[in-house]
């Protein structure tokens, strides 16, 4: 193990060791894990020994290996229900990503429950995947779609308009900002509003980098993507509270999730199965398992300071670079590791372009996040964001390549 020297002057562990991506060449600086992470050794290992010994399909198969394959499913069903603490791990459906999750909310909860006159609140901080199948959910039925707005630095603005509401559905992290909304007060306050309301958080942008715990923060749904905390793409969950999940109808028919089957008609089986239709993503799932372990072992609050420090780093050196804005709050308590940012004068495909040539990866453009950039009064944005393997370095470095951006297009 690498132990490296931090900027506060304390040793600690260089977690880039972990990852092959960077064994492989060591200039490389990912700064985009808000898009996707990289994937520690153990979760590749996971892939590799699944395939390699026991790949069989699940909850199919009597002999071992069929078996084997349908109890790690199920293991790693408990693994995620235990890192959110949900009550029980049936309140765990696999799913593809954050954005199914989202979608088969909205089509099985809220398709049923919303009808003309009822309202849909979200927010104007939100990714496209929990702004347009609201969006399209309450055209179909002719409800109100309410937008929250945000205040100057970037805090949502809760009012009233959540009165009528059937659900508010809204973001724990953006993935713009950066913004931590205070989702456990939003949500306690919405529900003495009005106490038949029901919040999904998308967490896709929090769980990678900080504890969530659904019971505490009291959330009716919460939709999340492995692939942003280091399991492999392809995997996603959405956690429901368990009455609420046996209400719903499926959202995808097919095999696996019935009971029984006639010409005349269909009876479904338990949660979460009756939301599982079809051969699930069992390599990702496995992956995910591997990835929890990592994170565990990492500790969140572990990686919580350590982003922490990088954002503060960041932040202070970005301020050396004249012309440069940063979005979100000023606040580094209330924000997390995610930087937007724009170069007077330069458009953000530009930085990032050129930043990509010299090997560092920045992600740039409207971030599947129109609304919110529209608001902002911009059309894009460059965006840097932090995970456990990055470090004082590879700031440093693209402090240095904006610098030279700069240079190369002639300004400042
Ligand atoms: N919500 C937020 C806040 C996100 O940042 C993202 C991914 N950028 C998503 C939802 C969608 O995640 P996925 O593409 O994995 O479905």
């Amino acid at each position: 193990m690498r132990i490296k020297k931090t900027l506060g002057g304390k040793y600690m562990r260089s977690y880039k060791n972990d990852f092959p991506i960077f064994q492989k060449n060591k200039k490389f600086v990912y700064l985009d894990s808000a898009a996707t992470s990289q994937k520690p050794k153990i979760v590749l290992d996971a892939i590799q020994e699944y395939y390699a010994t026991y790949n069989a399909n699940v909850r199919r198969g009597l002999y071992p290996i069929a078996e084997k394959a349908t109890k790690k499913v199920e293991k790693v069903r408990e693994q995620v229900a235990r890192f959110i603490n949900a009550k029980d791990p049936s309140e765990i459906i696999f799913v593809r990503n954050a954005t199914e999750a989202i979608n088969l909310a909205a089509y099985s909860f809220a398709s049923h429950n919303i009808a003309k006159g009822d309202s849909v609140v979200t927010t104007i901080m939100e990714h496209h995947s929990n702004f347009v199948p609201w969006q399209q959910l309450a055209i179909q039925k002719n409800a109100d779609f309410v937008v929250l707005d945000i205040s100057e630095d970037g805090f949502l603005d809760l009012d009233l308009k959540i009165k009528k509401a059937k659900i508010l559905t809204l973001t724990h992290v953006s993935n713009v900002l950066g913004t931590i909304n205070q989702i456990k007060d939003i949500i306690k306050q919405a529900k003495a509003i009005n106490p038949q309301i029901k919040v999904l958080v998308d967490a896709a942008q929090s769980i990678p980098h900080m504890k969530v715990d659904v019971q505490n923060l009291d959330c009716d749904f919460l939709a999340f993507s492995g692939h942003k905390m280091m399991a492999a793409t392809g995997i996603g969950v959405l956690y429901g509270k368990r009455e609420l999940l046996k209400q719903m109808r499926p959202f995808l028919y097919g095999g696996e999730m019935i009971k029984e089957v006639s010409i005349a008609k269909t009876t479904f089986t338990d949660i979460p199965y009756k939301f599982e239709a079809g051969t699930p993503d069992i390599a990702g799932i496995v992956s995910f398992g591997a990835a929890i372990e990592y994170l565990k072992s990492t500790g969140i609050e572990t990686i919580q300071k350590h982003e922490n420090r990088l954002i503060a780093y960041s932040l202070s050196r970005m301020k050396e670079i004249e012309g440069l804005t940063i979005y979100g709050p000023k606040d580094i308590e209330k924000r997390s590791g995610v930087v937007s940012f724009n170069l007077n004068g330069i458009h953000a495909h530009d930085v990032a372009q050129v930043l990509g040539d010299m090997d560092i990866c920045i992600r740039s453009g409207h971030h599947c996040a129109m609304p919110l950039h529209k608001r902002l009064g911009i059309t894009a944005s460059a965006r840097v964001s932090f995970y456990i393997y990055n470090n004082e370095e590879d700031v440093d470095k693209l402090i240095e390549s904006i610098k030279k951006v700069k240079k190369i297009f002639k300004y400042g």
